[in-house]
């Protein structure tokens, strides 16, 4: 079942969106103020995000910029300010569309459903072409192979899939315990030391001095990110 998480901090506008995605097939969770909505959405998969724009305490640039560190999945604005819209336009790395309160609940719905087949599609395509090229990296996706300067470097199944997806969503910083979930399931009770481990190997195989990484950054207290350099191109 596809999810959506609603960040929202007026109860029954929350609970509104919520009985209109249940009633088409979706389920939702409610966080009514950043802080929350940051933790579900640190802690779940969610298909998209439901962003009122208007929060007390931390507000919604603010914690869409957060969300973006950790997540590429659509996000929707909602504003009672139409003065919001132009800076919604221009917001950088920001929601991927917007809608304007009072909205009709079904246009939510319809908005909500076309940008959630958009990024699957997106996946998908992603998904069929099969080689990524990366500097001197090379992933052969269906026969699970890694060459680094022409050079075939073995890799376990949990190191190929962590590179991959690491590779697949560049420039974006990912807590431990989100790739943990990615990568080993969000039912897994292992040990977030489990990926620094996986990390440190991956880098012996990829980078050329794997003390000074110039594809896996470690962002301190946080994670770690794949640079996408243009030079990589
Ligand atoms: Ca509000």
């Amino acid at each position: 079942m596809q999810k959506i998480l609603i960040i929202e901090d007026e109860l029954n506008i929350a609970e509104l969106e919520r009985d209109y995605l249940e009633v088409n097939g979706f389920e939702s969770d409610i966080a009514t103020t950043g802080e929350k909505g940051l933790e579900l959405a640190r802690m779940n998969i969610y298909n998209l995000i439901l962003l009122d724009l208007m929060l007390p305490g931390i507000d919604g640039f603010e914690l869409c910029k957060k969300l973006r560190q950790v997540l590429d999945i659509p996000i929707l604005m909602v504003t009672a300010r139409k003065e919001d819209i132009d800076m919604i336009r221009g917001f950088d790395r920001g929601a991927d569309d917007y809608i304007i309160k009072p909205f009709n609940p079904n246009e939510l719905v319809a908005r909500v459903k076309a940008h959630i087949s958009r990024y699957d599609r997106l996946i998908q395509r992603e998904q069929i072409q099969n080689t990524l090229q990366i500097g001197s990296i090379l992933i052969q996706s269906d026969s699970r192979r890694v060459f680094v300067n022409d050079e075939e470097k073995m890799f376990t199944a949990k190191e190929f899939d962590l590179l991959k997806f690491l590779v697949k969503n560049p420039n974006i910083a990912f807590t431990k315990e989100h790739l943990m979930e990615r990568i080993w399931g969000y039912d897994s009770l292992g040990d977030v030391n489990t990926v620094t481990v996986h990390i440190r190997k991956i880098r012996e195989k990829i980078e050329k001095d794997p003390s000074n990484p110039q594809f896996i950054e470690t962002i301190w207290g946080v994670g770690y990110r794949f640079m996408k350099k243009d030079s990589f191109q």
